[in-house]
């Protein structure tokens, strides 16, 4: 087996949370199913030694995209809730804990676009070698 079949490809390390640059270290140190830590973000890839935050106030720019999915995902609850003449209590105890239960996801997701798309750093196979 070649040393490249070993290294994931982009859709996989980026659905795993794993390191843009190396695809095998985690960005995020604990499990996305721990409801109070699942926010920590490693400094550094632990692999390659990456720095995860280019410039500081890096992953600001990550609740502009957190917001989006957010929104995006209450107005397609809204709009099928509308379209099938949900009462308003339905709004308030399924939609919002619905929106609170991918909340991590949408956190980490939104990090992970921002690493994976705006960053300049891009997938070196050499990272794990320095
Ligand atoms: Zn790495």
């Amino acid at each position: 087996m070649n040393k490249q079949a070993e290294i994931p490809k982009k859709a996989i390390s980026f659905l795993t949370f794993k390191c843009q640059k190396c695809r095998t270290g985690d960005v995020f140190e604990h499990s996305i199913f721990n409801p109070l830590k699942f926010s920590a973000t490693y400094e550094n890839c632990p692999k390659c030694g990456h720095k995860f935050e280019e410039e500081t106030g890096f992953f600001w720019a990550s609740m502009y995209i957190s917001y989006g999915f957010s929104a995006g995902l209450m107005l397609i609850l809204g709009i099928i809730s509308i379209n099938y003449d949900f009462p308003l209590d339905y709004i308030y105890t399924i939609i919002i804990p619905i929106v609170l239960v991918l909340s991590p996801f949408s956190f980490r997701y939104s990090r992970m676009i921002l690493l994976y798309f705006i960053s300049k750093q891009d997938y070196d196979p050499n990272a794990l070698k320095k």
